[in-house]
């Protein structure tokens, strides 16, 4: 039987960056996927700040395209935000996991795709964790002396089987990787682009991001909650095929994939973080941003937390990951709480009126400032938005 010190479950940007730490320290590491390759569950938008390359050392390679334009387009309005400088980038996501789980080979570790988690016992100095083979339909039985549960919104190892998860809000998003015209490229190239009001996406949002030359993610997210005034929501694909016709104007376009996921969330960041010899990490500790459903630098953020922990562990220095929990709500729970109220609002409350409202206090801002407030979750600039939204409504009274 094989002997792991480490086995992540889940080859995700925060399973794939853990594994990728921990390998380059030595350990005998073990990243499962179930999945075969990375082109299966190419799920994410993966439109990220720059910060992320420097932040987590990821090279240029897996950018698929710049960002240094922010669109928001409501019901009645177009607001565009410009910086000279590229703010952002949209990740190739495929590429991305896929160099995250070379370095793991690279530093000695192991990568087993195709290769299910589906059970585990604890014992005194290990773990028996047994997998299954889902391109041989075998079963196979390793052990390690901590495990990883880096399953994203599955959370499929910390709440397996008879363990229950705790109550959990759920955002579905579908996206479509189109190719187009290189005018219809053009007109979007350099900016992440949302769609929001009712009347592109009710109860969440839709989005253009320009993937590469001449190739464009479009899709549309939902929150699936009741909300208070809109009554009927069709299937995500109309809303997709309503930004394709009536804003990309695209005639001639063609659909190269389509993907999806649902996101769990738990409100008040209630998941169980560490059991024992387990440690969770990413989207299985709802690291996601539910306002934004920005989460791929957060589960890298806590795999890089992780990690320290697991080295600690491994080291003797620790005898358990008490203390893990406490420091990640330091970072994320206040922040992820305000996002969360502010998300039940615009997606379970507000009227058409008010999201065109929220985005005219950041008009007039720089670019710079909106990525604060959205990315960095600033939101005390938005007074700096405020203060000039009500000198220019003065301003408009006065000088008539
Ligand atoms: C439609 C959509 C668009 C998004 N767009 C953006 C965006 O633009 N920017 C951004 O930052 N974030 C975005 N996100 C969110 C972001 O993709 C996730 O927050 C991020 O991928 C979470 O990373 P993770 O490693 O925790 O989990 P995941 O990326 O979900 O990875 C978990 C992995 O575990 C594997 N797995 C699950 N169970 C098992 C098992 N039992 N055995 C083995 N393997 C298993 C899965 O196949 C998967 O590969 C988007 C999400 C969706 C759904």
């Amino acid at each position: 039987m094989d002997k792991f010190d480490v086995v992540v479950v889940g080859a995700g940007p925060g399973g794939g960056h853990c594994a990728r730490l921990l390998a380059k320290k030595g350990y005998k590491v073990l990243l499962l996927e179930r999945y075969k390759d990375f082109g299966r569950n190419n799920f994410s938008s993966a439109g990220v700040p720059k910060e992320i390359l420097s932040k987590f050392n990821l090279p240029e390679n897996l950018v698929g395209s710049w960002w240094n334009r922010f669109v928001v387009v409501t019901t009645h309005r177009k607001r565009i935000w410009h910086s000279k400088e590229n703010q952002g980038c949209v990740l190739d996501f495929q590429k991305m996991r896929q160099f995250l789980a070379d370095e793991v080979s690279c530093h000695g570790g192991e990568v087993w795709l195709g290769c299910r988690h589906i059970d585990h016992i604890e014992r005194d100095n290990d773990v028996l964790v047994t997998i299954k083979n889902n391109l041989t339909n075998t079963k196979i039985e390793v052990t390690s002396k901590v495990l990883v549960d880096a399953t994203g919104a599955m959370r499929g190892v910390m709440c397996g089987k008879e363990k229950k998860k705790p109550s959990l809000a759920t955002a579905t998003g579908v996206e479509y990787l189109i190719e187009v015209d290189e005018k219809v490229y053009n007109a979007h190239a350099g900016a992440l682009t949302f769609l929001l009001g009712h009347k592109w996406m009710p109860k969440g949002y839709s989005w253009v991001f320009p993937m590469e030359q001449n190739i464009l993610k479009v899709g549309a997210g939902i929150y699936n909650q009741h909300h208070e005034l809109i009554k009927e929501v069709k299937p995500l694909g109309h809303y997709i095929e309503l930004l394709i016709e009536k804003y990309l104007q695209a005639k001639n376009y063609k659909i190269l994939d389509i993907h999806g996921e649902t996101l769990r969330y738990s409100s008040g960041l209630q998941d169980t973080y560490n059991d024992g010899r387990i440690i969770a990490i990413g989207d299985a500790v709802s690291t996601v941003n539910w306002l934004g459903g920005e989460g791929i630098r957060h589960a890298m953020e806590s795999a890089d937390i992780a990690h320290r922990f697991i080295y600690q562990f491994l080291e003797g220095e620790r005898d358990s990951f008490d203390g893990y929990q406490r420091q990640m709500h330091s970072i994320f729970l206040q922040k992820w709480n305000l996002c969360e109220r502010l998300a039940k609002r615009k997606y379970s409350q507000d009227t058409d009126d008010l999201v065109n409202k929220a985005f005219s206090y950041l008009e007039g801002m720089k670019l710079e400032d909106v990525v604060d407030i959205l990315f960095y979750y600033k939101f005390e600039k938005i007074s700096k938005g405020l203060v000039a939204f009500i000198l220019r409504k003065l301003r408009s009274i006065f000088l008539k």
